[in-house]
């Protein structure tokens, strides 16, 4: 028996209230259970509870069985000597306060289906522990639940940016572009954009955001990828471009190991990435301004839509042809930087700027654009859940990382469902 499953229980008011007794026979009338403690001290505060004629206002404890008291020394701490119950499943003796005084116990009885339903979800190998139940959650009922699992994802979101913003003196587009740039990582080479937009100062790039060329100059040597000799022009100029420019600012380049290819389509190398990044920056400046003022999906995807320069048409490394093929950042990428970077900036502005009409615009993009396709989307579907937008994913994605990965089922309102199902 898990404590949790008995704190469950109280915080939901799941217990038969019903001629409920302390082992010395006064009634209890549960007015007010109180509130949940998640720190040290006693498991509820603020509680109010009639014992017997007089009402009780103070704390709560909950143990499997009330030798755990003195087990965890309660009887000699003075932040328990505020408790008016204990609640056991199991009253095995009786508890003292440091005075010597009795507190009152009561065992708490609930429906049996409901330790059955929490042991199966705890032992329950499939791939969610609700496997077998959620198709019997009403869809009503999981929708409201996917509204406050995105809210908690854009807040969670929003922490970084807020971490971001205060490293960055609260410089919006300084931010904007760091984050941008680890999202042009896609994953696998994250860190090393994130490195190479950290030692590239953004200033810098805006100083020649008119010249494609040295703007690739700059971000392929500061990624460290111009140091082999070639009989290529095009190289051979972006090396003698960054040699003076990176002398010019006081540049340092990176390490070049930090890139990773393994695995990796040619479409996702990370030259090719860092060519369409300087596309990107060749073609708009103050990015983050001008997302701002035209926060619609349609603008968004033509400010994303970035061509790299000719040379990459025929290439996907520096100095190796390949057959010509379009590397324009394709529809996928652009949603995947519009979920993970653009919208949650937007969210966190307007949060910070107390602006309603651009949470509940930053909202309505995410339902523009589909839902993510990966294993884990995939296998809410196999389930019968509806995917209709990247609002539906992301709050999906959420849950099975944030709640059902760490099984925590009782904080999760399908788990309250589930748990409370007769069969
Ligand atoms: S956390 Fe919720 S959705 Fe996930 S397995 Fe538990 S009850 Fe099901």
């Amino acid at each position: 028996m898990k404590e949790s499953i008995l704190h469950y229980v109280w915080q939901n008011k799941l217990f038969t209230a019903y001629d409920m007794k302390t082992t010395t026979g006064e009634l209890v009338e549960v007015i007010d259970v109180g509130k949940l403690n998640t720190d040290a001290g006693p498991d509820f505060f603020n509680a109010k509870i009639r014992i017997g004629d007089t009402l009780w206002a103070g704390n709560v404890e909950i143990h499997t069985c009330s030798t755990d008291w003195s087990k965890h020394n309660h009887h000699v701490d003075k932040a328990y000597d505020s408790v008016i119950l204990h609640v056991v499943k199991e009253a095995d003796t009786d508890v003292f306060r440091i005075d010597g005084e009795n507190i009152p116990q009561v065992e708490l009885v609930y429906p049996k289906h409901i330790e059955t339903n929490y042991d199966h979800l705890i032992n329950e190998q499939k791939w969610i522990p609700c496997a077998n139940k959620i198709g019997f959650v009403p869809s009503i009922f999981i929708q409201s639940w996917k509204n406050a699992l995105l809210m908690e994802r854009l807040e969670q979101k929003m922490q970084s940016i807020e971490s971001l913003l205060a490293a960055n003196n609260q410089h919006w587009e300084e931010a904007f572009y760091i984050t941008l740039a680890r999202n042009f990582g896609f994953g696998t080479n994250s860190q090393a954009f994130e490195h190479l937009a950290n030692s590239t100062p953004l200033s810098v790039l805006g100083k020649h955001k008119d010249q494609l060329f040295q703007l690739e100059a700059i971000l392929f040597g500061q990624a460290g990828l111009l140091q082999a000799d070639t009989h290529d022009d095009y190289v051979e100029g972006l090396k003698k471009e960054y040699e003076f420019l990176s002398a010019k600012y006081g540049l340092k380049q990176m390490d070049a190991v930090q890139w990773k290819l393994l695995r990796l389509r040619p479409d996702n190398f990370p030259h090719i990435r860092i060519a369409q990044f300087a596309a990107l920056i060749h073609s708009s400046s103050k990015l983050f301004s001008k997302i701002l003022d035209n926060p619609e999906i349609h603008f968004l995807r033509t400010l994303f839509a970035c061509k790299p320069s000719d040379y990459w048409q025929t290439h996907y490394l520096l100095a190796h042809e390949s057959d010509k093929k379009d590397k324009n950042l394709g529809t996928q990428s652009i949603n995947v930087i519009l979920i993970n970077t653009v919208i949650p900036f937007l969210f966190c502005y307007a949060y910070q700027k107390n602006n309603q009409i651009l949470k509940d615009k930053a909202l309505e993009l995410l339902e523009q654009i589909p839902g993510e396709k990966n294993a884990i989307v995939n296998g809410w579907q196999n389930l019968g859940l509806k995917i209709e937008s990247a609002f539906d994913s992301q709050a999906l994605l959420h849950l099975k990382k944030y709640y059902c990965d760490d099984k925590k089922c009782l904080r999760c309102r399908i788990g309250n469902k589930v748990l409370t199902m007769k069969k």
